[in-house]
């Protein structure tokens, strides 16, 4: 018995474990100089309405390029900078780096796109998030109604009454507000009439069986619905096919992002394709 406890804990930390670890505190260190040393960059994707094909507005996505490890997946330093609280200093970067970049295009194109950037829940339960938001407008000079929030369920579950309040702040300045990964995350839908949110963001893993799976597309359909009997705007994310802009388009779906229309591209090569 004894040994078997002595085998279990050894096998408890085992070696993917080790890695993981390591992996965790090699990315921790070297997120504590990427700010600093300027490794970040935004790469923005287009949103295009499903009708007309224009497009309606962008999201900005995070990338980061290690001099020595190169680039580093969101899906990997996100969750550890949510982890240990870096991200609140990493999202005011990408909050001031969004809107210095809309005030330059809006100046030199004269056309106002709306940018969504994504707000992590840590960075949505900060204090200071409204105050900060309006001071970055402030200062760069680009109108609240131009920015979207996108925020994920799963800040509704730490406290509603909290949640409820910061939106209608964030409302209040004029910022619209996005529920991104629908469907994945917080199950009761009960947020949904007292959250006061723009749009919802079907998240790409329905999308992504929407025309083989029967069960997928029948979630897509009742998102859809769901969206407009709340007159609620509604994108669908992770698009990469015709065949499910189709099916999309004659769900009504209103919007779609997604790399059958157009990838994440860094400014200049964004600039060259959507705005020249
Ligand atoms: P998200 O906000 O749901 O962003 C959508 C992700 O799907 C992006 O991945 C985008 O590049 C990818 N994507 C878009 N269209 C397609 C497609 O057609 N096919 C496929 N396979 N992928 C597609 P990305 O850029 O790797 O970001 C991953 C996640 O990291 C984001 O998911 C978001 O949760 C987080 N993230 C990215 N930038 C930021 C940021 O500035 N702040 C915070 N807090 N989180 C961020
Ligand atoms: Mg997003
Ligand atoms: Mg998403
Ligand atoms: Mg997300």
């Amino acid at each position: 018995r004894a040994k078997e406890q002595g085998k279990n804990q050894v096998q408890f930390f085992n070696e993917t474990m080790k890695q993981t670890v390591l992996k965790k505190t090699i990315i921790e260190t070297a997120l504590h100089q990427a700010l600093e040393n300027r490794e970040f960059a935004l790469y923005y994707q287009p949103q295009f309405d499903i009708q007309t094909k224009e497009v309606i507005g962008m999201e900005a996505l995070l990338r980061w390029k290690h001099p020595q490890m190169g680039l580093v997946s969101p899906g990997v330093f996100i969750p550890i900078a949510e982890e240990t609280g870096q991200i609140v200093a990493i999202g005011e970067w990408v909050i001031e780096e969004a809107c210095r970049q809309i005030k330059q295009w809006n100046e030199q194109y004269g056309r106002s796109l709306p940018l969504s950037i994504n707000i992590s829940p840590k960075q949505f339960l900060q204090e200071n998030l409204v105050d900060y938001i309006t001071s970055v407008l402030t200062k760069t000079n680009v109108p609240a109604e131009q920015l979207d929030l996108e925020i994920t369920e799963g800040v509704a579950v730490f406290n509603e009454q909290y949640t409820i309040e910061k939106l209608q702040q964030l409302k209040q300045i004029g910022v619209h507000i996005s529920i991104d990964d629908f469907g994945t995350g917080y199950s009761s839908l009960s947020y949904l009439r007292k959250f006061p949110i723009d749009r919802l963001k079907i998240a790409k893993p329905f999308i992504d069986g929407i025309t083989e799976v029967e069960e997928d597309a029948a979630i897509v359909a009742s998102i859809i619905v769901l969206a407009k009997s709340l007159k609620l705007r509604v994108i669908a994310e992770g698009v990469e096919t015709n065949e499910q802009l189709n099916v999309l388009h004659s769900l009504r779906c209103d919007e779609i992002q997604g790399y059958v229309l157009g990838k994440p591209l860094p400014k200049e090569e964004f600039e060259k394709m959507y705005f020249v």
